[in-house]
C-alpha cells in the first residue's frame, strides 16, 4: 500500500492540499520545503488508531523534523516527543510539549542536559550506559527528585536497513548489551534517585517488515522478565521509531500489520507501550521545492543544476538515499531520449547529488521541481556550507499556507563569528 499523501497534480500544476506548488514558491522563492498539514496529522492518527487498544504514548522524534509548528500542530494531536539533546529539550518546551509526555535518549546525555530534563520534569529518560544511570541517579538525588529510566537494549538484530541507520546491532554505539542490562536490574535498589521503569528498544531507521522488530521484542522481553524476578518495577516497554516509507519501490509494513506483529508480544508481556515515530510521520508530508538554475550537457551527460544542494538535503550524499523527483509544472516529453538527467545542486562536492539519470521530460531554467518525501532527515540536517541560506519552511493546511521558518539571510551566517581586535587587527 502506498502510504497517502496530499502532494497531488491538478490540471498538470503539483498542488500541497489545496493550494498550488507555485503560488507558494512566487511568494517565497526556492528552495522551500513544504508540508502537507493533513498528511502530518493522518499518519499520527494511524499509528495512534492500530495501537488504540494500548492507548500508547506516542512520542514524535524531534530530529526528524524539529520545526515549531510542526512539533506544535503533533503535540495538539495527542503527540508526546522524543528529544535526543537539550536543544531539542528546549524546542519541545517552546512547542507547547507536556514535559509528562516528553521522552530522551542519546549514548551522550551531559550533567546540564540531564539536568534541565530533570527540572523540567520530562517523562523518562532511555538510558545506555552504566555511568549515565549513575550520573542520572546523582543529579536525582542533589534534586531530591525520582527519574524515570528506561534501559535502552541493543538487541543485536539485523534491522535490513542502511548501515548508517541501523541501531541495534551488536558492534552499534547505542544501548547496553541484554547482560549488563539485567545486572543494572538486579542491582535496581542500589540508586535511590532513579526507577528503572522500562526497557527501550531503537533498532534502527527504514524498517520495512516486522520481524526486527519481533525479535527486539522477544530479546527485550527475556530482559523484563529476569528484571521483574529481581523486583524491578518494569512496566514500560518503548519500541522506539523506525517504521520505513516508500521513497521508491519499498513495499512497507502498514501501521496495522505491525500492530498485527507486535501486539501479541506486549500483551504476554503486560507491558505498557511508547513509540518514537519521526519518519513515518513527517517523511512523505514534505517536499523540497527547487528551481533549474541552467541545463548543462558535458560528455554526452545531461544535468540540470538546481538551486537547493546537499546543504539543504543532505540524504542523497549522506546515505545514498533515494528521492523521487518531479517537475511541479506540466511534463513536457523530450524528443529522442534526451530528457535524463543527473540533478545536481551548486556545491564544490560531487557528492552534492539530488537524483542521478531521471527522465524528466524537457528542463529549461526557471522551471521547479519537487524532491519528494524530504520532510523527515530533511530540512533538520540542513547547514551553511558553502555559505549557503537554509531555507524557507512552509505549512500548508486545505486551501491556506504560512510560513514557518523565514528564509535565513547573509547577515545569520556571521552572527556568532566574533573577529577578536587583540588578535587580529
Ligand atoms: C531517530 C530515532 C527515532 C526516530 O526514528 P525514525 O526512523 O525516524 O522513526 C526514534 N527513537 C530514537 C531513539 C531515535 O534515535
Amino acid at each position: 500500500m502506498r502510504y497517502p499523501h496530499d502532494f497531488h497534480r491538478v490540471n498538470g500544476a503539483l498542488y500541497c492540499e489545496q493550494v498550488p506548488i507555485a503560488r507558494i514558491t512566487a511568494a517565497v522563492g526556492t528552495p522551500v520545503y513544504i508540508y502537507s498539514h493533513r498528511t502530518l496529522v493522518e499518519h499520527l492518527q494511524k499509528l495512534q488508531q492500530a495501537f488504540a487498544i494500548l492507548r500508547p504514548l506516542i512520542c514524535f522524534s524531534v530530529k526528524a523534523n524539529g520545526n515549531l509548528a510542526i512539533l506544535r500542530l503533533l503535540v495538539q494531536q495527542g503527540a508526546g516527543l522524543d528529544i535526543v539533546s537539550g536543544g531539542e529539550l528546549y524546542k519541545a518546551l517552546q512547542a507547547g510539549c507536556p514535559p509528562s509526555r516528553i521522552v530522551f535518549a542519546s549514548v551522550g546525555k551531559s550533567d546540564e542536559e540531564i539536568d534541565a530534563s530533570l527540572a523540567a520534569g520530562i517523562f523518562c529518560f532511555n538510558v545506555e550506559s552504566e555511568p549515565e544511570l549513575e550520573a542520572i541517579n546523582r543529579l536525582a538525588r542533589r534534586r531530591k527528585t525520582l527519574a524515570r529510566v528506561a534501559l535502552r537494549i541493543n538487541p543485536d538484530v539485523e534491522a535490513h536497513t542502511h548501515h548508517y541507520i541501523a541501531t541495534g546491532k551488536k558492534e552499534s554505539k547505542f544501548g547496553i548489551d541484554p547482560k549488563t542490562a539485567v545486572k543494572m536490574l538486579r542491582r535496581h535498589a542500589q540508586l535511590p534517585g532513579v526507577r528503572i521503569a522500562g526497557i527501550h528498544l531503537h533498532i534502527g531507521s527504514q524498517i520495512t517488515q516486522a520481524k526486527p522488530f519481533v525479535q527486539a521484542i522477544q530479546r527485550g522481553g527475556e530482559v523484563i522478565r529476569q528484571g521483574r524476578a529481581f523486583g524491578a518495577p518494569l512496566e514500560y516497554l518503548n519500541l522506539g521509531g523506525g517504521l520505513g516509507i516508500i521513497y521508491k519501490d519499498e513495499q512497507p509494513q502498514t501501521p496495522q500489520q505491525f500492530a498485527k506483529a507486535v501486539l501479541p508480544l506486549l500483551h504476554q508481556l503486560q507491558v505498557r507501550l511508547i513509540l518514537e515515530p519521526g519518519r513515518f510521520i513527517v517523511g512523505n508530508a514534505g517536499v523540497l521545492v527547487t528551481e533549474v538554475l541552467y541545463i548543462k550537457q558535458a560528455y554526452g551527460k545531461q544535468f540540470a543544476v538546481v538551486d537547493a544542494g546537499m546543504n539543504d538535503l543532505l540524504r542523497p550524499a549522506l546515505y545514498g538515499a533515494y528521492h523521487e523527483v518531479i517537475p511541479t509544472g506540466r511534463v513536457t516529453a523530450a524528443r529522442n531520449g534526451q530528457g535524463r538527467y543527473d540533478v545536481v545542486g551548486p556545491i564544490c562536492e560531487s557528492a552534492d547529488v539530488l537524483a542521478r539519470d531521471r527522465a524528466l521530460g524537457r528542463l529549461g531554467s526557471g522551471q521547479q521541481l519537487a524532491v519528494l518525501g524530504a520532510g523527515a532527515y530533511g530540512s533538520t540536517m540542513a547547514s551553511n556550507y558553502n555559505g549557503r541560506l537554509r531555507p524557507a519552511e512552509v505549512l500548508v493546511r486545505g486551501t491556506r499556507w504560512a510560513i514557518i521558518r523565514r528564509r535565513e539571510t547573509v547577515a545569520d551566517l556571521v552572527r556568532h563569528d566574533v573577529v577578536p581586535h587583540q588578535l587580529i587587527r
